[in-house]
């Protein structure tokens, strides 16, 4: 075997073949594939080979779309075939809910160039006359879904990546992988010794131990799933044209043709995680024994919903199995703490998002940065929470909601609580509706007392509508108390701070006492990052941006540390505290303080340090809700002692707890955008607005700072707005097309109801040449062309006087 290779991946199932396709394709010629055993010795040789484009996510449903395009190229490559069978797909809908979704579903495909459409229930008996679609809505109807065949797929990829120059070593278990002092990895395995400069881990089933040997937890775990295949039947062969495939949510089904039969397959409640204590290294072509028992109700479903089925006899039955992270889509890219460790785990969709994976890898490990927002599968969208029980529970919650209908404002229930922070048995005294994110329990908004704290999930107005507004209008009337834990928070302290600061932060850094607003950019000048910088002291920094991001932020500081004289430490946890805003704050905050907070000392944009009653307390004069506030953050042991204080001293000013969802309604008034909505690494400053922040003429040599001059100098083709909707009891949520002319012109990034202004508002791009004041559009709500103007300037305090004063 040879010594030495640029790229070493682990595994030969469809992913670890579709990572050597992509690389070798993209250029890198070094590239070696190790298997244990044969190619498809995991989950892939049993799978049953369906593909699909539908996802909660748009840039996975497009990446999925890519996938699905790529099997004819892989064909033309190689000569191989993929037994490609392109019948299209439904996905039935039995509640107006679930119609909903599909709407929904069906509105975001049309900026992403998919071809979906909303079928009726007689269109459905005629795609599929087997299908029995009593109490059926309707359906999506894809034409882009189909089947394939699992081994033969993975040859085509393994093949096309061979003539690309990649190497495959088979029967050759990797044993050991060793990081080395120059950021490269000793990979040792039966067959000898391989130094790889990058090491993928593509190891499916077995990903678990494969990380372990590099001492890390990748959060995933393997789950049974069971589907049948029959005998001939009648019905089916008396068709001149293959079924498609058909989704049953209601039935936890999924079903499509195979020869003259039909294959079934379910994702059942009664789900089993497997192989709790790891995978056996002995685990082969294998199957599990099957249990009929497990899925028996949904097969009654089955019955009903295909009669046909129950004249069949069953041929085989499989039950195999396969990983899934917490939330059902794969863990790739760097994985955080290790050099040159890189994730392509976690792939539950082979044969849906295989491609998708592994371009988006190899586009990473060639260019720097995947050419999209591809946060939704980053392995570092998960931390340290993350552990092996909490992710057993949430990957069978997953499995579990396969088919259920995902809402906008759900929240879902499985391992939590698991963080709180001090304060949360006061909220619960207070009727909180709790949200969690990255593991930590925020307050979604606070029940009316004698209600069930409980919203119910809509894509319409919920239950919690009113009750948000008084919380919202208690800001902007008086004076509002909201958590400030779930912010990410970093210290930067020592020598090298205000150097390191001002190279990976685009904007200015600001003076001791000040605050700047820093978007932070890749080397392509994307948006990875929107900070509130505060020079607390000189020379230390508190840098603040979204609490779901820690991993991947903390990712990118440290690949970037190097050997700078910074002390970085994240104080995220340790950190808390509340905010106040409204025009009563500033006379609160004064109650509980000897320091001057007068505007003259400490004016909008300025950070202070000083005790807050007996607590110490770093306070910030900035507020997301866009009124008069400020951020008090003290150590996580004294927030209750925080909380007493200002309710005490607030009681007269008419203080009220707010939760997330009225801080995300105020946010609305002054068209502040939001991390992973506005401000993600699909968009650049300039499109975004962001451009306001950043430094074009600093010294320093930032981090994109080429690619933001060269935008600046090009221009850009579309802009993000602000409208104002003309929407009855559903508001926007994010994707919906923006239609202008008759076309598809733009999308939604969010928006929601601004209570204060009592309209529904949404943010979203336009091409540049329709951005103009009042510039009327539509835009398609849950399958509805609603009236939308835009407008320039925010809603409340347009030019900030009164924020500023
Ligand atoms: C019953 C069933 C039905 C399914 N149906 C579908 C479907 O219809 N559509 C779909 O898209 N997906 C389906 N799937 C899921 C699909 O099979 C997976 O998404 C896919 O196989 C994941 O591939 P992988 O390459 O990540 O992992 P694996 O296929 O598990 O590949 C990992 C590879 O790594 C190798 N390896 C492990 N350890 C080592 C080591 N130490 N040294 C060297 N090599 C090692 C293994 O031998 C193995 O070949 C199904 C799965 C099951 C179980």
């Amino acid at each position: 075997m040879r010594s030495h290779a640029q790229v070493v991946v682990i595994g030969g199932g469809v992913i670890g073949c579709s990572v050597i396709y992509h690389l070798s394709k993209l250029g890198m010629r070094d590239v070696v594939l190790i298997e244990r055993s044969e190619l498809t010795s995991g989950s892939t040789w049993h799978a049953a080979g369906g593909f699909h484009t539908l996802n909660a996510d748009t840039n996975m449903a497009a990446l999925q779309g890519y996938t699905i395009r790529l099997y004819r190229e892989l064909e033309e490559i190689t000569g191989l075939s993929c037994s490609l069978h392109h019948v299209g797909g439904l996905t039935l809908a039995e509640s107006p809910e679930r119609l909903d979704f599909l709407k929904s579903a069906r509105a975001m495909h049309r900026h992403m160039g998919l071809d979906t459409e909303i079928v009726t229930p007689a269109e459905i008996r005629q795609l599929s006359p087997i299908t029995n679609t009593d109490g059926i809505l309707g359906a999506l109807y894809d034409p882009l879904d189909g089947h394939l065949d699992p081994s033969g797929t993975t040859h085509a990829y393994a093949k096309a990546a061979q003539i690309q120059g990649a190497e495959i070593i088979l029967r050759n278990p990797v044993v050991e992988t060793n990081p080395l002092p120059d950021g490269g990895w000793e990979v040792v395995t039966e067959q000898g010794t391989i130094i790889a400069e990058q090491l993928v881990n593509a190891a499916g089933l077995w990903a678990r131990e494969i990380g372990a040997m590099a001492g890390v937890y990748l959060p995933l775990h393997p789950m049974e799933h069971q589907y049948f295949t029959t005998d001939d039947i009648p019905e089916v062969l008396a068709q001149d044209t293959e079924l498609p495939h058909v989704m049953d949510p209601e039935g936890e089904s999924y079903l499509r043709q195979e020869g003259k039969g039909l294959v079934i397959g379910f994702y059942e409640q009664n789900c089993v995680p497997w192989a709790v204590d790891g995978t056996r290294w002995d685990f082969g072509h294998e199957l599990l024994s099957e249990n009929l028992d497990r899925i028996g109700d949904a097969m009654e479903f089955a019955f009903k919903r295909y009669p046909v089925l129950e004249r069949a006899g069953i041929k085989t039955i499989i039950n195999g199995p396969f990983t899934f992270a917490a939330d059902g889509n794969p863990l790739v890219g760097p994985v955080p703490g290790l050099r040159n460790y890189w994730s392509a785990c976690a792939v539950m969709a082979g044969f849906s998002q295989g491609g998708g994976v592994g371009l988006t890898l190899a586009e990473w490990m060639v260019d720097g940065e995947p050419s999209r927002d591809v946060f939704a599968m980053d392995v570092a969208r998960f931390g340290d929470y993350c552990t092996p029980s909490y992710t057993r529970l949430k990957v069978r919650e997953n499995y579990q909601r396969r088919f259920s209908v995902s809402y906008p404002n759900e929240e879902l229930p499985a391992a939590r609580p698991l963080d709180t922070s001090p304060a949360y048995a006061i909220w619960q005294q207070q009727n909180a509706v709790f949200g969690a994110a990255y593991g930590m329990e925020h307050v979604n908004y606070f029940a009316a007392q004698g209600e069930e704290a409980y919203e119910i999930p809509s894509f319409r107005r919920s239950n919690a509508f009113d009750i948000v507004g008084e919380e919202v209008r208690a800001v902007r009337e008086n004076v509002g108390i909201n958590e400030v834990h779930n912010f990410g928070k970093y210290e930067f302290s020592g020598p090298g701070a205000h150097q390191f600061l001002d190279t990976i932060m685009a904007g200015k850094i600001p003076p001791p006492g000040r605050i700047n607003l820093n978007p932070m950019l890749s080397r392509n000048g994307r948006i990875i990052g929107d900070f509130t910088v505060a020079q607390v002291k000189p020379g230390v920094f508190q840098v603040a941006a979204s609490f779901a991001a820690q991993a991947y932020h903390m990712r990118w500081f440290e690949q970037h540390l190097a050997d700078t004289e910074v002390i970085l430490k994240n104080v995220s946890k340790e950190r808390i505290g509340f905010q106040i805003a409204g025009p009563k704050a500033q006379e609160l905050l004064g109650r509980v303080t000897g320091a001057d907070i007068s505007t003259a000392a400490m004016p909008f944009l300025s950070v202070g340090e000083f005790d807050v009653g007996q607590c110490q307390a770093i306070v910030q004069r900035v507020s997301y809700t866009g009124d008069r506030g400020y951020e008090i953050y003290v150590p996580w042991y004294q927030q209750v002692a925080l909380y007493q204080l200002l309710s005490e001293a607030g009681k007269d000013l008419g203080l009220r707890p707010f939760g997330m969802r009225a801080m995300m309604s105020l946010r609305l008034d002054k068209s502040f955008g939001s991390w992973m909505r506005e401000f993600k690494p699909d968009y650049t400053p300039l499109e975004t607005g962001l451009d306001r922040f950043v430094d074009y003429k600093k010294a320093s040599d930032f981090i994109g700072k080429a690619a933001a001059l060269v935008e600046k100098e090009s221009g850009v083709a579309r802009k993000l707005c602000t409208f104002e909707v003309d929407a009855k009891d559903a508001d926007v949520v994010a994707w919906e097309p923006i239609w202008h002319g008759g076309e598809v012109v733009g999308y939604v990034t969010s928006g929601g109801y601004s209570h204060y202004t009592r309209k529904s508002i949404a943010f979203g791009f336009l091409p540049v040449e329709l951005v103009e004041e009042g510039r009327e559009v539509e835009i398609e709500i849950l399958g509805e062309m609603i009236p939308a103007k835009l407008y320039l300037s925010p809603l409340f305090d347009p030019k900030n006087e009164y924020l500023r004063g």
